[in-house]
C-alpha cells in the first residue's frame, strides 16, 4: 500500500457496481453486478478501506419502487458483496427528483457531507469512483481528494461531457476493478490511452 492510499472510497452504484438501465433498477431481478466489481469490493475490504455508496435513486420519487424495496435491494446486494469477501460500510441514497432541488442529489454534495459528518471523514484523503459527470462534479465540489471516472455505464459519454466543461478526473479506468487497482497502487496501472490528467 502506498503512503497516499486514501482511507475512504466513495462509489456510485449504477454503472459502477452494477449494470445501469435507462428504465431504472427497480428490483433485485434487474440488478446485475458488472464483471469484476465484486472482486474490486473484496480488494477494498482486504485493505481496510471505508467504502461508502452515494447513489441518486429518483426511481423512489417516480414511484417505481418504495424506500423499503430499495433498502431490501441494498441488503441483498450487500449480502452478495459480503459472500464475495467485500463490505460496503454505508449506503447514502437520494430518493428525490432533479426538480425537487434537494441538497443530496448529485452533483450536489449533501450525501458526501452527511457521510463525512457521520464517520468523521477527511475528504481530502478520500477518492470517488463514478461513471457520470455529476459524480465527478459532486466530488470536486465537496473537495474529495481524487476522482476516478470509469468507462462502464455512462462513462464514455461522461468523459466527453466533462472534457467540454474542462473538468478532468484524476484518472480514467476501464472499470471498477481497474479503478481499485489504481487506488491501491497508482504506479502499477498504466493510464488508458485517452485518459487525461486533471488540469493544473
Ligand atoms: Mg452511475
Amino acid at each position: 500500500m502506498t503512503l497516499d492510499t486514501p482511507k475512504t472510497v466513495f462509489l456510485d452504484r449504477d454503472g459502477v457496481i452494477n449494470q445501469d438501465s435507462p428504465d431504472y433498477i427497480k428490483s433485485w431481478e434487474e440488478f446485475a453486478f458488472l464483471p469484476g466489481s465484486l472482486e474490486a469490493l473484496r480488494l477494498l475490504n482486504e485493505r481496510g478501506l471505508c467504502t461508502i455508496l452515494v447513489t441518486n435513486q429518483s426511481a423512489v420519487a417516480r414511484r417505481m419502487l418504495t424506500i423499503a424495496e430499495l433498502e431490501s435491494l441494498h441488503q441483498r446486494m450487500q449480502d452478495k458483496i459480503v459472500d464475495a469477501g467485500g463490505r460496503i460500510t454505508d449506503i447514502f441514497y437520494c430518493p428525490h427528483l432533479p426538480e425537487e432541488k434537494c441538497k443530496c442529489r448529485k452533483p450536489r454534495t449533501g450525501m458526501i457531507e452527511r457521510a463525512a459528518d457521520k464517520y468523521g471523514l477527511e475528504l481530502a484523503q478520500s477518492v470517488l469512483v463514478g461513471d457520470s459527470a455529476k459524480d465527478i462534479l459532486c466530488a470536486r465540489q465537496a473537495a474529495v481528494g481524487r476522482t476516478i471516472l470509469v468507462r462502464t455505464g455512462n462513462g464514455l459519454s461522461a468523459e466527453i461531457e466533462l472534457a467540454a466543461l474542462k473538468v478532468f478526473p484524476d484518472h480514467v479506468a476501464a472499470d471498477l476493478l481497474a479503478a481499485v487497482r489504481w487506488i491501491i497502487d497508482p504506479q502499477s496501472q498504466a493510464r488508458p490511452p485517452s485518459g487525461r490528467k486533471r488540469n493544473p
